[in-house]
């Protein structure tokens, strides 16, 4: 599959639900209005356009959302799909999540071909983590990330850093993250126009900052190191560090929210 500048399409992201058990502050309003289920496709159309994608050369194909875990049946399109990994037809299958069902479904994932997810955890500190998802528990994400990582699943946690909220435990992370063995990525904040709460660019900061940051306490080595999205990776002393600034197309569209629209 070629697009019109000619560069060759291997890599879908599909996001399977607009809906979360979280609602992160730089992300949804406290009260959402969802798309009615009506306008969703089903997950045997999202399976049949998913499989024609990969017959146009998809290798690689992320489920993402909202949250894909809290989709009603999901595993059924995680096990449909899984057909492609065992044909050799798929190279990769895996998901963005933000954790908090991973405990239940890692060892049903990993039977579907699932190799990496990544994840998205802004904060190790259970009181701060619960303000930014305003729902979430930090224990309960901790109690996946263990389960994905007994199941052998690789993973790679994604952080926003936000200005005045985060930007002190930045460091923290990527000592954590290398103690566990995942790869850590820290995505600037992206404007989502009006989702109520804060002003976003308030606590926008810089990745060019957060590096430099970093290089206080580490030796950052730069490597070509990729995952098929555009973060660029450095070594730290630690573990794998990356950053990336958001896609503009992916910030002006609201309807496109979801884990850090990874
Ligand atoms: S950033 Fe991810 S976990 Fe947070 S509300 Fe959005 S979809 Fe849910």
């Amino acid at each position: 599959m070629i697009d019109p500048f000619g560069r060759t399409i291997s890599y879908l992201r599909v996001s399977v639900t607009d809906r979360c058990d979280f609602r992160c502050v730089y992300c949804m309003a406290e009260e959402m209005e969802f798309l009615p289920k009506s306008e969703l496709l089903t997950l045997e159309e999202l399976d049949r356009v998913c499989s024609a994608f990969i017959r146009h050369g998809v290798r690689k194909l992320r489920l993402t959302g909202g949250e894909p875990l809290v989709r009603r049946d999901i595993m059924t399109l995680f096990r449909a799909l899984g057909r492609h990994i065992k044909t050799g037809a798929l190279d990769e299958l895996t998901l963005t999540t933000n954790g908090s069902q991973l405990a239940k479904y890692a060892v049903e994932l990993r039977d579907c071909g699932v190799r990496r997810v990544n994840v998205s955890l802004d904060s190790l500190d259970p009181a701060k983590f619960t303000e930014i998802t305003r729902r979430g528990r930090l224990d309960q994400v901790l109690e996946g990330l263990a389960a994905a990582k007994a199941a052998g699943l690789a993973v790679k946690i994604n952080t926003v850093a936000l200005r005045g909220v985060n930007e002190d435990e930045l460091d923290d992370l990527v000592a954590w993250a290398g103690g566990e063995g995942f790869d850590l990525v820290i995505i600037e904040v992206m404007p989502m126009g009006d989702i109520g709460g804060e002003n976003r660019l308030d606590q926008y900061l810089p990745l060019s900052l957060v590096r430099a940051r970093l290089q206080r306490r580490w030796t950052l080595d730069d490597t070509d190191y990729r995952t098929g999205g555009p973060a660029r990776y450095a070594t730290a002393a630690a573990g794998r560090y990356g950053g990336r600034a958001p896609c503009t197309s992916e910030s002006r569209n609201q309807r496109n929210r979801g884990c850090r629209s990874r």
